[in-house]
């Protein structure tokens, strides 16, 4: 399994282990009587434990996404920013949406703001992380400046392998490698 599948499947993974961090949140707010109340509107504290864990299943998408990718998203100072922002709205859409309800505004919209906030988080992620136009044309201007590898004794190119002999005259690449000899 190269490392970009390892990635892929870790990705894919945040997904169901989203759900897994709603429920879990979800019975632990049950186990603490958040969600029973006796008489009159229903309290804040109940409002906050029916929201919370939504937030909590998307914030655990956009971390192990984030720590997943980290190393091949170009980061900027916006993507940063952005990303934590992404972060931050996880928790401050569901909160925002529990006082909402509790003051009464907007019947159900609150809710259904932050559900569907919660359903475009990784959508969000996607489109912050993605490289523009020109980070594509540098890559492909870096690479084609870089300078052709080829093997130091029958000059074949070399690009895209890695064995640790020549595929053309089988020659020692490891040993020149370690040798320092193969800039
Ligand atoms: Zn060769």
């Amino acid at each position: 399994m190269t490392r970009l599948v390892f990635k892929l499947l870790l990705s894919v993974i945040a997904l169901p282990l989203a759900v897994v961090v709603f429920f879990l949140a979800m019975t632990v707010a049950d186990a603490l009587g958040l969600f029973r109340w006796y008489g009159g509107t229903r309290p804040l504290i109940s409002e906050l434990a029916q929201s919370v864990p939504v937030g909590l299943a998307a914030l655990t998408v956009a971390v192990l996404w984030t720590l997943v990718w980290r190393r091949r998203i170009g980061w900027t100072s916006w993507r940063r920013v952005a990303t934590v922002l992404v972060m931050m709205g996880c928790l401050a859409m569901p909160v925002a949406s529990a006082v909402l309800q509790y003051n009464g505004a907007h019947g159900d919209l609150p809710f259904l703001v932050t559900g569907l906030y919660v359903l475009l988080v990784p959508v969000l992620l996607a489109w912050i992380w993605r490289s523009s136009r020109r980070e594509e044309a540098e890559r492909l201007d870096a690479w084609l400046a870089a300078p052709t590898p080829q093997c130091p004794y029958c000059q074949a190119n070399l690009t895209g392998r890695w064995a640790p002999q020549c595929p053309y005259c089988g020659g020692d690449l490891a040993a020149r490698a370690s040798a320092g000899a193969n800039a």
